[in-house]
């Protein structure tokens, strides 16, 4: 192989070229160089070069691999189908006005560069959702659960072949087993293009069973009833996402995932801002005054909270490491607790006579200051 031509230069950008810059230069350059309208020898393979110098530079990752190890190096992480899987020609040419399926580029991007896998591409199944509702007490401590949802799975009975166990498969006739239709159009003075698409017989299988699995008919899949067991880390909350590879939907080229998103409900008593978790409790108006210890309901069960002498109504304390655990570090939150000072009602005699000689303590030159006098 030639020596690579470096990107930049295929592009004619500078380096530090923006994406909109890399873009408009790769327009201009694929109008010119187009297939369909550039029949000189060599156009199809200068629109190869640039497609492919786009496809680099147009993507971070890759363009800072091809900035910091140039070609030789670029080439050793990158094979010519990493360089163009993430880059979708597909959009770009319809913006660019071309059209893609059916066109000269879906022939050269296709077979030019992923051989016939990317033609014959078999699609994955389709990822699934389940929502999971959770109580505040599972989330913080963590909990299995079994989930019950209906997907379509590969056929047991055929591994997914939709053929009968024991029974053979015939080359599909309207293919001659390519799994590919190919029809050629002449366009005038201009030449003609090649269009490819996945043959309907066989669904670009190229074969055809001889005898339909009686399971599924031939399907290679049925629809299934899966009760699955998903076990939730401690710490989760609602917009938490758990993936399970392979539960969703099943198609020719495997299965979709099965993704859990997660809800937390609402606690009557607890509420939670991340990882700290705030409660109230009252308290009465003599430990308030006085200072107390209480008992004060947590996540994981009852803890006890001290409070100072002269604590004033609704001041908020903190309790370390009493709230939600952290699932990415590990740390738990703290617990803030409210205290609320609770108004004695309904008093008794005595209770009404104490309060009244504190009430004429309170004040200067009251009872208790003339006795001691
Ligand atoms: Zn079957
Ligand atoms: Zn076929």
């Amino acid at each position: 192989m030639a020596t690579k031509r470096d990107y930049y230069e295929i592009l004619g950008v500078p380096r530090n070229a923006t994406l909109q810059q890399i873009k408009d230069a790769y327009r201009n350059l694929a109008l010119k160089y187009h297939p369909d309208r550039n029949k000189e020898p060599g156009a199809e393979e200068k629109f190869k070069e640039i497609s492919e110098a786009y496809a680099v530079l147009s993507d971070p990752e890759k363009r800072a691999a091809y900035d910091q190890f140039g070609h030789a190096g670029f080439d050793q992480r990158y094979t010519q189908e990493d360089i163009f899987r993430t880059t979708n020609f597909e959009d770009i040419f319809r913006e660019f006005g071309f059209g893609f399926e059916g066109s000269p580029f879906e022939d050269l991007f296709g077979s030019a560069f992923f051989g016939k896998e990317f033609t014959k591409r078999r699609k994955r199944g389709a990822d699934l959702r389940y929502d999971l509702y959770l109580t505040l007490d599972e989330a913080a401590k963590g909990v299995t659960k079994v989930i019950t949802y209906k997907h379509n799975k590969a056929c047991e009975r055929c591994g997914g072949s939709g053929a009968e166990p024991g029974s053979g498969f015939s080359t599909c006739s309207k293919c001659g087993g390519s799994g590919q239709i190919r029809t050629t159009k002449r366009l005038g003075a201009f030449g003609s293009f090649t269009s490819v698409s996945t043959c309907n017989a066989c669904y670009g299988e190229g074969k055809k069973a001889e005898k339909i699995c009686s399971s599924c008919k031939g399907n290679g899949a049925k629809v299934v009833e899966e009760n699955v067991e998903v076990e939730i880390p401690p710490g989760v909350d609602t917009g938490s996402q758990l993936r399970l590879a392979g539960l969703g939907e099943n198609g020719p080229g495997g299965s979709g995932d099965l993704y859990v998103f997660v809800h937390v409900k609402e606690h009557p008593q607890f509420k939670r801002d991340g990882d700290d978790i705030y409660v109230d409790a009252e308290i009465s108006f003599a430990q308030a005054a006085l200072g107390a210890e209480i008992e004060v309901p947590t996540l994981f069960g009852k803890a006890k909270l001290k409070i100072p002498a002269g604590t004033q109504t609704h001041s908020l304390f903190r309790m370390k490491g009493m709230g939600m655990p952290n699932p990415h570090t590990k740390r738990k939150g703290d617990q803030y607790v409210r205290v609320i000072v609770k108004t004695p009602t309904n008093l008794s005699d005595k209770q009404k006579k104490l309060l009244a000689e504190f009430e004429a303590a309170s004040k200067k030159g009251g009872i208790f200051d003339q006795m001691f006098r």
